[in-house]
């Protein structure tokens, strides 16, 4: 089955997911703020479309991978918003990590329009989006996350349904949580190692070999070089962002909030990546948290 999909939001995760979609033969009309990130689909064979309303109409499904509940409001709601420009009855896929308030008002919106919509965070990074191999955590309705599994497959591995408009959200809040307490904490125990004479790989195969070993020595390693195809081996370019990272922190914060639930961990990461973003290190990959920790010289 080929389909005419209209995909929005082509930075880190969005443009290789929407390759891989182009790969399964269907046929995308993409759009961005950014030319070169269009440009870098088009090359792929996709058609680049005027604009998000442009890259929606006439398609059988779409897809948003934006950065904040912001943009995800921005782009769908109010005069002129995108829901004005989709088809009672086409299936939208919202990808990116948001307020799970943020989600269940646009999926609202979306219902009253007749337009079923999934909140379908990922989890498993850039190398999972290029992989084809991510994790989405989808909230909404079960005969929808149906329509939208062919399409889920192409691009990742583990497909789960959290429950229903926004649960998908508040799950993948709960996991980047874990990611932003535990990122901090390899790399807090790295470079204490080190300080105290130890050589970084060594310790790192440690680590990935003992009970201390989680995604961050696995696939992730903060320390530079360790492993070749992470962040860090490339001046913590790429990946997923300082400011992205304390987005997730700040939604899981507002959340702990709603149910006065206690997260102290959590907390104390949001802070963290708040003064590693503050020092001018928004933009580079989180792992780079390792900076505020290791000793120069
Ligand atoms: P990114 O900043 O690389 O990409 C976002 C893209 O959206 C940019 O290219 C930007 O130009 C575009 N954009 C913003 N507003 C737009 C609009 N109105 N119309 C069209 N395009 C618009 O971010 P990313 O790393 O790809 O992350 C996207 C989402 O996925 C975020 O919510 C993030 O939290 C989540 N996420 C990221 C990772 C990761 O490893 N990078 C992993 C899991 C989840």
């Amino acid at each position: 089955m080929s389909s005419t999909i209209g995909f929005i939001g082509l930075g880190h995760m969005g443009g290789p997911m929407a390759k891989n979609l182009l790969k399964a033969g269907h046929r995308l009309k993409v759009f961005d703020l950014v030319p070169e990130a269009v440009r870098s689909l088009t090359d792929a064979g996709a058609s680049a479309a005027e604009s998000a309303a442009a890259a929606a109409t006439g398609a059988d499904l779409v897809v948003t991978m934006l950065p904040a509940s912001r943009h995800v409001e921005g782009l769908y709601l109010g005069k002129g918003g995108l829901l004005e420009s989709i088809a009672k009855g086409t299936l939208v896929l919202e990808c990116s990590t948001i307020a799970p308030e943020s989600a269940r008002k646009v999926a609202k919106a979306a219902a009253e329009r007749g337009i079923p919509m999934l909140d379908a965070p990922v989890s498993g990074g850039t190398g999972g989006a290029a992989a084809g191999t991510l994790t989405f955590i989808v909230g909404g309705e079960s005969r929808d996350l149906e329509s939208a599994r062919p399409y889920l497959e192409v691009m990742g591995k583990n497909i789960f349904h959290a429950g229903a408009a926004g649960a998908g959200q508040v799950a993948k809040i709960c996991n980047n949580m874990i990611l932003g307490i535990q990122m901090a904490g390899t790399a807090e125990a790295l470079a204490l190692g080190v300080a105290n004479g130890l050589d970084p790989k060594t310790l790192s195969d440690i680590i990935a070999k003992s009970s201390g070993r989680n995604w961050a020595t696995e696939l992730y390693n903060p320390w530079p070089g360790v492993m070749e195809n992470a962040p860090a081996s490339h001046d913590y370019a790429g990946g997923f962002g300082v400011d992205l990272m304390l987005k997730d922190l700040g939604l899981a914060t507002e959340a702990s909030m709603h149910v006065k639930a206690t997260t102290p961990l959590g907390e104390l990461a949001r802070n963290l990546f708040a003064l590693h973003s503050a020092q001018g290190n928004g933009k580079l990959d989180f792992s780079s948290i390792l900076t505020l920790y290791r000793k120069k010289g």
